[in-house]
């Protein structure tokens, strides 16, 4: 449908659509609705299954353009690319929205570049002004928030996950998919050759509600258990700062921050860490900060709701076998 909002589906790369694809598609519906212009997922992958375009259609997309094949897996921009180019210019969408993900991030800067159009990265809010979409984006580690607009359309940008309230699953719903008549072009590298899931047993870290987080007050790799613990208690991801990660802790891919990951989670705690501007910006829209630092003056309890003055080796036991009490009766 011309003139629609297009929200692309991240994946779980079995198949399913993940949560931040609901949050997209409930965004969607809201602008759109005042718009009274349609909401479309676009969802490139290598295997969708039947159940994730039920979700899909669930969660309010009112059609779906499935480009399925092994060349669409692993995520190569230069194969992705050219078929949501090939796509937008044919139909014409009003909008399109990613997700602040690895492979979206990448994707949505390409594809900016590729239509010519201008992209609104890492947005935090949507309005309508007079027809024309505005976007609210953190500016300065999150200390600002800038208004953006665009010159022409599509509207492209990303959406910062746990912040817009996700499309209520609806009633399941015959998905109207659409299998369009597109050249996917071979990819002409292989980066990845081989992908092994690591099963932590917690949840990812931009998609969990609860964060966990440690930082060069932790002393050393060892004792991020003192958080994972906790963390298995409560539901949490456990993620870190950049001195954690760069002191070889823990991998890259669990780094907060400005040069790391971006969460938005109901709940973070931070342990060991002075909340430096470079890690605020990766975690100053949680819904609720809790810090443990035993420094008083640390930087983070400017930003924390509540705030813990004490050695973590002590205070972070003493949590988990709090929230094993009240949570599970031990
Ligand atoms: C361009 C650039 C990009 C960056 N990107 C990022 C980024 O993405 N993410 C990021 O995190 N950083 C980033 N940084 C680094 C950032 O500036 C800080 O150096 C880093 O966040 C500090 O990590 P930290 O808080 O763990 O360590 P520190 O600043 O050393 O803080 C450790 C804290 O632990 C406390 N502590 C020590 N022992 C205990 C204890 N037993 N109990 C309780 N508290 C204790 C101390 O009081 C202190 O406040 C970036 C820097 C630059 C220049």
């Amino acid at each position: 449908m011309a003139g629609a909002f297009w929200c692309v589906v991240e994946d779980d790369r079995r198949g399913r659509p993940k949560r931040v694809t609901a949050e997209l598609i409930g965004e969607a519906r809201r602008r759109a609705g005042e718009l009274g212009a349609g909401v479309e997922a676009l969802w490139l992958t290598d295997r969708a299954e039947e159940e994730g375009l039920g979700q899909l259609a669930g969660w309010g997309a009112d059609r779906i353009w499935l480009v399925e094949g092994p060349a669409l897996a692993p995520y190569r921009g230069e194969v992705w690319v050219p078929v949501l180019a090939e796509l937008a210019q044919k139909e014409a969408p009003r909008a399109i929205w990613g997700a602040v993900t690895s492979r979206h991030r990448e994707l949505m800067a390409r594809l900016a570049a590729r239509l010519g159009v201008g992209l609104a990265a890492d947005c935090v809010g949507f309005a309508l002004e007079d027809g024309q979409l505005v976007a609210a984006r953190p500016v300065y580690a999150g200390k600002l928030l800038s208004r953006v607009r665009w010159r022409g359309q599509p509207w492209l940008a990303t959406l910062r996950p746990n912040v817009f309230k996700p499309a209520d699953e609806g009633p399941a719903r015959e998905p109207r998919v659409e299998r369009p008549a597109v050249s996917v072009p071979p990819g002409a590298a292989t980066l990845v050759e081989r992908r092994e899931e690591t099963q932590t047993g917690l949840p990812e870290l931009t998609e969990a509600d609860i964060v966990v987080s440690g930082g060069r007050g932790l002393k050393g790799p060892e004792n991020f258990v003192i958080l994972e613990e906790l963390a298995k208690v409560i539901g949490a991801a456990v993620g870190a700062s950049r001195a954690a990660v760069d002191a070889g802790w823990r991998p890259h891919r669990f780094q907060i921050g400005q040069t790391g990951r971006t969460i938005s989670p109901k709940l973070y705690i931070g342990c060991g860490i002075s909340g430096a501007i470079q890690h605020l910006a990766g975690m100053r829209t949680s819904k609720v900060i809790v810090a443990v630092n035993k420094d008083p003056e640390a930087p983070i309890f400017k930003v924390a709701d509540y705030g813990i003055v004490g050695d973590l080796f002590e205070v972070v036991p003493l949590m988990t076998e709090e929230f094993k009490r009240v949570l599970h009766g031990e």
